[in-house]
């Protein structure tokens, strides 16, 4: 951790101007734009339009009509596949200037963000391959008069809305599905890191996506992604962020009953049994914890250590958190970058400082730190954390781990199931038994044995309870896209009801 002046990347640069995509045109908007402040750096580093209801209107209209006119729905599987893998491929071929837009708007390591570009890329050509092969059900033994066909449709117009921890990742994980399905779709990405987006948006228009197809709005929640929920023209809302608001986007689609497809948040515990083998485990503890500073549906905020290994591994923990790299996001040999915003990083401090009033102690870091530059948080450990403690239970989406034990295996699974999320956990155990016995009993989505936060485009992911409902990923990502008809069809005579034959 060592202060970090302007970095050579930004002496000359310019913030970038961009503008919104409404039915294949680059368009202003009416108001003055919003400024994103680069976390790491406090220099203004894009301009976006701030967005309005009718612009949304515009856009959901715009997303009607190629719906209901085609061609894409009505294009065949190869065609939209080709178009996506074509769109894999400038992603690839343009992964360094995404990458950079994330980092500097997002505050995350350009190290990572090119990672998460190269993720994104997989993800949209393994969405290109589901296109070619999404397909109903037919069913021949219904007798002889009668063939049932169950068709898969595409759902329609898809509201796409997602956060600013992942900006390019998460709009990886839903659109190249919708898009595979034969959905149009209206975007939003946060406010705070809307360029990646709006560059995937230059993207497809050259992949060969129609006009009207996604449409990429910005602006706040509030004014622009409201009515993408309660548009009577939007068939499908596909939300991730803030558990708060995926209940008020919920809330909202309840009117016109749609479907809604929700990623919210997690506070996923990774249980530790003394046979682990503690090198491998304590690697993944810090990464689980400090990766994407913490801001990370997926972090594993709560270790829940078992008591005979609990206080040397909690020190173990701490003295490897504190080689973690903070620092300048644009340097490459940064491990955690900036917080994303002033006000987060004082949210992150009160959840410490109540943790600490409650009763739990601080074995690392615990405050703000000063690198000249931004806004940053010390890599922290809480000791002493017991399941009741606010800490304990909800998301505090920043480098915070908090240390609670357990003495028998119940015990273990009552407290990570004491919640209300559920969207992923680990267990680390050389024990098959062990490991098993939690992977059935803790109530995630997703649970990691002796690993953690491994990922596949292959592997559905999603969360129980509050953090969320239905999947993204997997093969069954695409038909989440979908409606499903029944074609009932008859041969020969009817059974009569009133003129009996
Ligand atoms: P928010 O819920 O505040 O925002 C998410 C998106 O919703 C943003 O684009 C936001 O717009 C928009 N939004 C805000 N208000 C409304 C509204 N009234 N109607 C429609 N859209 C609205 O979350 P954050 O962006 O702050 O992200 C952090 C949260 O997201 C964390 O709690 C985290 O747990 C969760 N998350 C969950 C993930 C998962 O997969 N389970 C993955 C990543 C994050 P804007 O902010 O521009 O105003």
């Amino acid at each position: 951790m060592t202060a970090h002046v302007k970095p050579k990347a930004l002496e000359n640069f310019k913030a970038r101007d961009f503008r919104m995509l409404i039915n294949g045109v680059w368009t202003e908007g009416a108001g003055p734009a919003l400024e994103r402040v680069a976390p790491g750096h406090g220099i203004v580093v894009s301009r976006y339009p701030a967005g309005t209801k009718a612009d949304a209107e515009r856009a959901i209209a715009a997303a009607r009509k190629a719906f209901d006119d085609g061609p894409w729905p009505t294009m065949t599987g190869a065609e939209r596949s080709n178009i996506l893998l074509k769109a894999a491929d400038l992603i690839a071929a343009r992964a360094d200037e995404l990458a950079f837009l994330d980092c500097i708007e997002s505050g995350k390591p350009i190290s990572q963000a090119k990672g998460e570009l190269g993720g994104a890329a997989d993800i949209w050509r393994y969405a290109a391959a589901l296109a070619r092969d999404l397909h109903g059900e037919s069913y021949n033994t219904l007798g002889e008069g009668t063939l049932g066909v169950v068709l898969r449709e595409a759902i329609g117009v898809v509201s796409i809305i997602t956060p600013w921890n992942f900006p390019f990742l998460i709009v990886s994980q839903k659109l190249p599905f919708a898009l595979a399905a034969g959905c149009t779709t209206v975007v939003k990405p946060s406010e705070l890191t809307s360029g990646s987006t709006l560059v995937l948006g230059e993207i497809l228009i050259e992949a060969g996506v129609p006009a009207g197809v996604v449409n990429i709005l910005t602006g706040t929640g509030p004014e622009v992604g409201a009515p993408m929920t309660t548009h009577p023209d939007v068939d499908m809302v596909s939300f991730t962020g803030s558990t708060g608001v995926g209940r008020l986007t919920m809330a909202n689609a309840a009117q016109t009953l749609k479907k809604v497809s929700l990623e919210l948040g997690g506070k996923n515990p990774q249980i530790v049994f003394p046979d682990a083998n503690l090198d491998e485990f304590l690697d993944a503890a810090v990464f689980g914890a400090y990766f994407n500073a913490g801001e990370c549906c997926n972090a594993g905020s709560r270790l829940i250590l078992h008591k005979s290994i609990a206080a040397d591994v909690t020190a173990r923990i701490a003295e490897l958190a504190k080689k973690v790299k903070v620092g300048d996001p644009l340097d490459p040999t940064t491990q955690v970058g900036a917080i994303i915003t002033p006000q987060h990083l004082e949210k992150i401090g009160s959840y410490v400082d109540g943790a600490t009033k409650a009763g739990a102690s601080v074995a690392l870091g615990g405050g703000a730190l000063d690198l000249g530059l931004g806004q940053f948080m010390a890599p922290t450990v809480l000791s002493g954390v017991l399941p009741e403690m606010t800490v304990a239970r909800e998301e505090v989406f920043g480098p915070v781990l908090s240390v609670l034990t357990f003495e028998t295996t119940q015990e273990a699974i009552r407290i990570a199931n004491a919640i209300d999320y559920g969207l992923s956990a680990g267990v680390w155990s050389r024990d098959f038994d062990t490991c098993l016995t939690i992977g059935r009993k803790v109530r995630a989505g997703t649970v990691w044995m002796n690993t953690f936060m491994d990922g596949a485009s292959e592997l559905p992911f999603g969360g129980y309870r509050q953090s969320g409902l239905g999947r993204e990923l997997g093969r069954h990502a695409v038909e989440d896209y979908t409606e499903t008809k029944t074609l009932n069809m008859h041969m020969g005579a009817r059974t009569g009801w009133w003129m009996p034959r």
